[in-house]
């Protein structure tokens, strides 16, 4: 076989110049791609805040406190409405509670404000420390003391923002403004706004994640709701395959070991650690350790020969029940909200004396006629009497008009004359309420006194 050498400078080192001897290695193993957890975590969060930040200001969902009233998609409720809001509430928390046995603690991990701001404030944090760090050559004390007043200042403008946006749930928005404006600390408004903030601050600075851990109580409420079909994140190493990186450690915004147990109360389902593991063994060529799975035995997400629905939760009869209540009670709300007048008319009684006798014999009973507008146009309550014949409404012009959003009481007699030919003692008629093509009919009773009375 031909071989050449040549020399180096060196007269001590000879370079061979024969072809390389064919190796045996492997190709290098094409990375495992997990999906993407933290980015996709990161795109939910952005839907919530916009969503977060829209939902009073289009008035999708909020109360009024002052003006006692209550915004539901579209709906204008009033306090007296309460059977509709309270359903509409119970509505919200039964949705959430399925979640919770359906999908674990997804809404934590996924939809919840307190961890999307908690999140966004560590990370805040130590993007301005590394900001400093990088462009500012100061020494680390002076460096240190610069970030950390960049990140109260940044803070403390969110908190007011953020607690603005919160009393907006409960105010309305440019009423709030005009009090956050006018520096208000009087007002009841003013307080919650104050408070709210202050709270809101404390929180980005101290509490973050560890209120998950100690105040809300959905965390040990999902411990209650689930069961051996409720999605999960597991570990499940058979064949001792972790190396022990700890990635998935470092990786856990809740700062937790996933690997001790799937159910851990801090542990909020985000996924991140999933994510974590693929990463670091799929470069050996290895599958990822830690999962999504339906119960501490059950399958992981997405895998196995189940049925769509099995595959989208809906894994035992338990779980159809819970589907088909929140089925019929949104059909049951629906319903409500469709039939719900625009214009309520009330009409009562009065009953402070039973009737008067005017000068010329004619007899009075008193009537309290309530129209209360909750649609967006002025509306026209017109009143009849029906059934009682010889009377007619004193001093009234048989209508009321109510401009929306308010509510007018009237009080109103009906007179007799004695010549009426009415029943001494109690006579049953009708009186009649019309607002556009809406009828009413509310029975009610005429006290006529006996002869020698009048
Ligand atoms: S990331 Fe995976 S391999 Fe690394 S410690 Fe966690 S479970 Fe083990
Ligand atoms: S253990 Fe995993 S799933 Fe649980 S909170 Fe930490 S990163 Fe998220």
């Amino acid at each position: 076989m031909l071989t050449t050498e040549s020399k180096s400078g060196n007269p001590n080192i000879t370079i061979s110049t024969q072809p390389l001897p064919k190796c045996d290695r492997k190709p290098p193993v094409p990375p495992q791609k997990s999906f993407a957890y933290h980015r996709f975590r990161k795109a939910v969060h952005v839907v919530c805040v916009i969503v977060f930040f829209t939902l009073p200001f289009a008035n999708l969902m909020r109360a009024d406190i002052p003006r006692q009233r209550f915004y539901f998609f579209g709906y204008e409720l009033w306090i007296s409405e309460f059977s509709i809001l309270f359903f509409s509430l119970m509505f919200l928390m039964f949705i959430v509670a399925a979640m919770a046995m359906l999908y674990g603690r997804v809404y934590c991990g996924y939809l919840c404000p307190q961890m999307i701001f908690s999140e966004a404030s560590l990370a805040l944090e130590s993007k301005l420390t590394r900001t400093v760090n990088k462009y500012v050559r100061w020494s680390a004390r002076p460096r240190k003391l610069l970030s950390q007043f960049l990140f109260y200042g940044i803070a403390t403008l969110a908190s007011i923002v953020l607690a603005f946006i919160f009393i907006s749930y409960f105010v309305e928005p440019r009423d709030l403004l005009h009090r956050l404006l006018a520096f208000d600390i009087k007002t009841a408004g003013g307080m919650a706004g104050a408070t709210t903030t202050l709270l809101t601050l404390l929180d980005f600075l101290f509490l973050r994640q560890r209120f998950c851990t100690t105040v809300c109580p959905y965390g040990y409420l999902q411990g209650m709701l689930g069961d051996g079909d409720t999605l999960i994140v597991q570990y499940r190493d058979e064949n001792c395959e972790c190396i022990e990186c700890k990635k998935c450690v470092r990786i856990c915004h809740m700062g937790i070991d996933i690997r001790t147990s799937p159910y851990q109360i801090e542990c909020i389902h985000c996924g991140e650690c999933i994510e974590a593991c693929v990463d670091v063994l799929g470069r050996l060529g290895k599958e990822g350790l830690i999962h999504y799975v339906w119960g501490e035995h059950g399958e992981e997400l997405g895998t196995g020969d189940k049925t769509w629905y099995q595959k989208l939760g809906v894994r035992n009869a338990k779980r159809v029940v819970v589907l088909l209540v929140i089925l019929f009670y949104a059909a049951g709300l629906f319903t409500a909200l469709s039939m719900r007048r625009a214009v309520l008319v009330r009409i009562a009684p009065d009953r402070t004396t039973m009737y008067s006798v005017g000068k010329d014999g004619t007899i009075y009973n008193r009537f309290r006629l309530q129209v209360a507008n909750r649609g967006h146009e002025q509306a026209i309550a017109q009143f009849s009497i029906e059934g009682l014949p010889g009377t007619s409404f004193a001093d009234f012009a048989n209508a009321i008009v109510v401009n929306a959003g308010d509510t007018v009481e009237r009080e109103v007699e009906i007179a007799a004359p004695s010549s009426a030919p009415l029943a001494p003692g109690v006579n049953h008629f009708r009186i009649v309420s019309r607002v556009g093509n809406e009828t009413d009919l509310v029975e009610e009773t005429f006290i006529m006194p006996s002869r020698d009375e009048r």
